[in-house]
């Protein structure tokens, strides 16, 4: 890691890689110059366990982890989507849905298991949104939350090959094709956590005054 003094460095406090990707992608743009570290970079550490049932304490509990560790301005998000024939559900349990680790294919078990609930949810009864709650905890004990929200439907089978999660199952608003098929800068543009960054982005440039 090359280390130049004055750069302004975040740490986004997740080890997946496609959202690490995705950080950057949106983040450099309104921040330019900014450095943007994942965990990978550093030691490994136990990551706290999600235990909050709200996506704001779970994003705190990951930023606190991260700065106490990493000693810098930390981000962490954490984000699920709330299907509305299922109560708000999977919510804050989306990326455990099914119960299958992310490793043994829990992507595709969760996306199985959703379709499987909504199998008799007419189209209309199928609306859904995607929230992102962002946590920025910098040195000196200051914390900001932003939250990001993209609605939408779910769809009656999957389409597409890109994004990750629940993508191929979620068409947004005002579109015909999943967010697995949109072009990633389009996804960006609307999507939970692209609106989430965007609103802390100005609290990131300030913050490393
Ligand atoms: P987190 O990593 O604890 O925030 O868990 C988020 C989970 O919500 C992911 O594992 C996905 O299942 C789902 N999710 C959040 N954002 C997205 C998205 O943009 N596309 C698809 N699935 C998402």
């Amino acid at each position: 890691m090359t280390a130049v003094v004055g750069t302004p460095r975040v740490v986004l406090a997740s080890n997946n890689a496609k959202k690490l990707a995705e950080l950057r992608r949106i983040l450099q743009p309104l921040v330019p110059g900014i450095e943007v570290l994942g965990l990978a970079d550093f030691p490994a550490y136990d990551e706290p366990a999600e235990t909050e049932p709200t996506f704001e304490g779970n994003a705190l509990i990951k930023a606190r982890a991260c700065l106490a560790v990493t000693g810098l301005p930390s981000l962490a998000d954490d984000s699920g989507l709330c299907v509305d024939a299922l109560g708000g559900m999977p919510g804050v349990l989306s990326a455990r849905w099914s119960g299958v680790p992310k490793a043994e294919g829990g992507d595709a078990a969760n996306n199985r298991l959703l379709l499987s609930q909504l199998s008799d949810v007419p189209p209309e009864r199928r609306t859904a949104q995607f929230r992102c709650v962002m946590a920025l905890c910098i040195p000196g004990g200051r914390e900001i939350v932003q939250a990001g929200e993209m609605t939408g439907r779910i769809l009656a089978a999957e389409h597409g090959g890109g994004g990750f999660g629940y993508d191929p199952l979620f068409a947004a608003d005002g579109y015909d094709v999943s967010t697995a098929e949109l072009p990633p800068a389009e996804k960006d543009r609307i999507s939970h956590r692209g609106r989430a960054l965007t609103a802390m982005a100005p609290v990131i440039v300030e913050a490393m005054r």
